[in-house]
This record gives structure tokens, C-alpha cells and sequence, in this order.
């Protein structure tokens, strides 16, 4: 990949024009009209631009680029993520192909682990999603040794949803994967806190999220490819972006403002990534609920050995502490040179709070969620000249590397079905 020799570590200065939000200086008439300037929005700009030739105007009403996997770097020199952890992981060959021309890679397998309290009492720091070791920790009496074992020791635990049906809801899929105990102690109280309800209001897909091992692997993942962006995630929406001619961006830009005023520039296909409940906000209908979360960050000076805990994410399953996760960043192999020299003394520790307030991170996957957002997905379906795609649009609970791949599909399609004509 070229950078054009940028070898700064952190997010680029944008341009005054980027950053003023000022639609009246930009192109008055573009192809796309693409309102978020996340992974979705930077897909459909860039494929658009490269494989078309096709102009597009980005929008954000944030202040920066790069959705909610938005990094830079501390006075400290530690790189950080505004939103929260973000991993990438994918078994997706077009995915992994295509974000290689964006940033080198380095290789990462993220681990976790739970601070749980054991049958015993005493606080245990084990492998999640559980292994052999979690389970022998935690649980007195129980020796673990192998696949085979761990298979069976699953089989006794296991409590299979009523009636030969398969698991309905979050509770009945972890209960029929790991048993009450195992449940109790790293699934129930941890999702409350996440979703502030009980796995049995959540669809069974929010538990099945995490899997459940009987090898050794302790792997948060089980993905082929899983790696951070050697620059962070920033970057790869600078290299995808910035210095296209096709692409005009502006920040600190609210598309329902422009909308409401008649002030946004003449456009062919409108590329619409936010929330799809706030599009169609003057009809009235309930809104989707969506999970926010809340950091509560802490500089650390001088921990020993230079960090706060043993590994990037360690998770809090219980309802002792009301944060689900403690982040920190310091870990990442894609730390600025220097920070990875072991050149600064201090750490950054992220305690991770779930909230309903502030930006939306999550889609909350259950029936009632479902059924509302298919009434919105059926006034979209309706729409000419405008496409809904990525997490908050979709309202799908989408990793990267998914929200990725939809949109080159949904980039695919626009051009088959002539839609970008
Ligand atoms: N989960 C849990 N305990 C854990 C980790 C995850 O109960 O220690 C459940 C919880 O319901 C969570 C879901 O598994 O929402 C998916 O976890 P994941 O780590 O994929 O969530 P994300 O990283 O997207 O926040």
C-alpha cells in the first residue's frame, strides 16, 4: 500500500473545508450522496470511485472519520479507540483481500479473560469463551483433561430446551450449550449488564455469539484471519478517503439539518448508514432501541511492569462490579513504535459501561426489535434512490469484517441491478 509518505502515527489534521461541515463549498452535483463516513459509508465511496469512477459526497455529523472504529493516538502515545475495543477477525478470503490494500496488518489473537469467582471463593482469572481450564477452575471437584472429557462434561451440565425444540431465546441456547453453572457464573449477570436485560429477552443469536470450546484453544476467536491495522483503523479510512478527487467529505455535517433546510447538493443515489428509525423519524412510529456504552478511562502513571492487567480485555461476569469489561489498549501490538519499545511508563485502562443514552452501538436483537424494524425495512423497500445498508441501517448486529462484506454485496448488487447508473 502507498501512504504517500504519512508515517505519522495518529489520525491525519483534516482540511478546515473537511472539518466545517459546509456543504455550500462542495461539488453541486454528485453520484452518491453517502450519509455516514463509517465502514459502510468508506466501502461504497471507495468501490464506487475505483471500479466507476463515480463521485460521492460524504457526510458525518462527528467530528472525525471512521464510525465508531475511530482510533488515535494520547499525548502519552498510547493509540486508543474512542468506541471501544475493536478486533478484526474474519474467514471472509474477499474481506481479508480487500482490507490488505488499505494498511498492513499484524497479526493478533485476542484472548480474555473473566475475573469469576470460583465454587470455592476465592477470584479466578479464566479463559472466556470457556476451555478445559475455565471450567477446572471454577468448579471443585472437576478435572477436565482433553476433548472428550470436556465433551462430557458438557453433555452432564447441558439442559436442552423442552420438548425437542431448538433454543428460543438466550438463556435456552446458553443453558442447552453450557448448563446452569457455567451460565450463572459468566453468561446471566454479565448480559443484564450489556443489554439490561435477561438472555431469556434476547434472541438465542446474542449468546451464540460466543462459543463454547471442549479443546484447548482459548482464542476469543475462532477465525483464520484475525489482525489490527498496523497504523490503527483511522488510517484505513484516510488511505480509502482522502486524496480521491472522486470523494468529497465533510465532518461536523447533519444530513436531517441539510435535509429539512433543501440544502443538500443534487445527487444520485442517496447511501444512508445511520440509524434507519431516525430516516423516517417525522412518521412518527416507536423507535428501535439500540445500546450505547460509556467509558470511563483512567491513566494509569506508572503501573509495575509497565501495565494495569495481563491482557487487552479482561471481562467482569459477575454483578459484583457494574462494568462488563476492563480495556487496555497498551497490549495491542499496533501501538506507536515507541510505546511498543516499552518507551512509556504509564498505561490507559478503559472501565466499559452498557447505558441507552449517547451514540448507538448495538441493535438490540430480540422479537420485538425485529417486528418493529420490519416495518421500517418495509418503507425502505419502497424507496427509489436510496440504499440502507451497515449496522444502525440494517439494524443487524454486524462484526467488521460483516459489515465489510455487506457492503462490497451491497456494492455488487447496486451494479448489477443498474441502481448506480
Ligand atoms: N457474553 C457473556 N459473558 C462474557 C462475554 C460475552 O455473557 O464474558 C455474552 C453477552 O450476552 C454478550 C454476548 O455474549 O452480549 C456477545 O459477546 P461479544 O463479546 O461478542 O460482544 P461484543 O464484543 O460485540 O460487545
Amino acid at each position: 500500500i502507498h501512504e504517500g509518505g504519512n508515517d505519522a502515527e495518529g489520525p491525519l489534521p483534516l482540511g478546515d473545508d473537511i472539518m466545517s461541515g459546509d456543504l455550500s463549498t462542495c461539488p453541486r452535483d454528485v453520484d452518491l450522496l453517502i450519509v455516514g463516513a463509517g465502514l459502510s459509508g468508506a466501502v461504497l465511496a471507495e468501490r464506487c470511485s475505483r471500479e466507476l469512477g463515480m463521485t460521492s459526497l460524504v457526510i458525518d455529523k462527528r467530528d472525525h472519520l471512521g464510525g465508531n472504529c475511530y482510533d488515535y493516538v494520547t499525548a502519552d502515545g498510547i493509540r486508543c479507540s474512542k468506541y471501544g475495543a475493536h478486533l478484526f477477525h474474519t474467514q471472509h478470503e474477499r474481506v481479508w483481500r480487500y482490507v490488505q490494500e488499505f494498511s498492513q496488518w499484524l497479526p493478533f489473537d485476542h484472548r480474555v479473560k473473566g475475573r469469576v469467582v470460583a465454587d470455592d471463593g476465592t477470584t479466578k482469572l479464566v479463559p472466556i469463551p470457556p476451555t478445559q481450564e475455565t471450567v477446572n477452575a471454577l468448579f471443585e471437584n472437576t478435572d477436565v483433561q482433553g476433548e472428550a472429557e470436556m465433551q462430557a462434561w458438557y453433555d452432564t451440565e447441558r439442559v436442552a430446551p423442552p420438548n425437542g425444540r431448538s433454543a428460543s431465546n438466550g438463556e435456552e441456547a446458553a443453558l442447552s450449550r453450557v448448563g446452569p453453572r457455567l451460565y450463572e457464573k459468566i453468561f446471566r449477570h454479565y448480559t443484564k449488564k450489556q443489554w439490561d436485560k435477561y438472555p431469556k429477552e434476547l434472541d438465542a443469536s446474542v449468546l451464540m455469539r460466543l462459543p463454547c470450546r471442549t479443546s484447548t484453544d482459548d482464542r476469543y476467536f475462532p477465525d483464520q484471519y484475525q489482525a489490527l491495522p498496523a497504523r490503527g483503523y483511522t488510517r484505513i479510512f484516510e488511505n480509502m478517503l482522502l486524496g480521491d478527487p472522486n470523494v468529497t467529505i465533510r465532518l461536523n455535517c447533519d444530513f436531517f439539518r441539510h435535509r429539512t433546510n433543501g440544502t443538500l447538493p443534487k445527487h444520485g443515489l442517496l447511501v444512508y448508514t445511520g440509524q434507519i428509525d431516525s430516516y423516517y423519524a417525522a412518521l412518527g412510529m416507536p423507535k428501535l432501541e439500540y445500546r450505547s456504552l460509556r467509558f470511563e478511562e483512567e491513566y494509569v502513571p506508572s503501573p509495575p511492569g509497565g501495565f494495569y492487567q495481563e491482557l487487552m480485555v479482561v471481562n467482569y461476569p459477575g454483578e459484583d462490579v457494574p462494568y462488563t469489561r476492563i480495556v487496555e489498549y497498551k497490549h495491542t501490538p499496533n501501538q506507536p513504535r515507541g510505546t511498543r519499545d516499552g518507551k512509556v511508563a504509564g498505561t490507559v485502562i478503559a472501565r466499559e459501561y452498557s447505558t441507552d443514552v449517547g451514540e448507538p452501538y448495538y441493535p438490540v436483537p430480540n422479537p420485538e426489535n425485529r417486528e418493529l424494524y420490519e416495518k421500517y425495512a418495509t418503507l425502505a423497500a419502497k424507496e427509489r434512490g436510496v440504499c440502507f445498508v451497515g449496522r444502525l441501517a440494517s439494524y443487524k448486529y454486524f462484526n467488521m469484517d460483516q459489515a465489510i462484506l455487506n457492503a462490497l454485496e451491497m456494492f455488487d448488487n447496486l451494479r448489477e441491478t443498474g441502481r448506480l447508473e
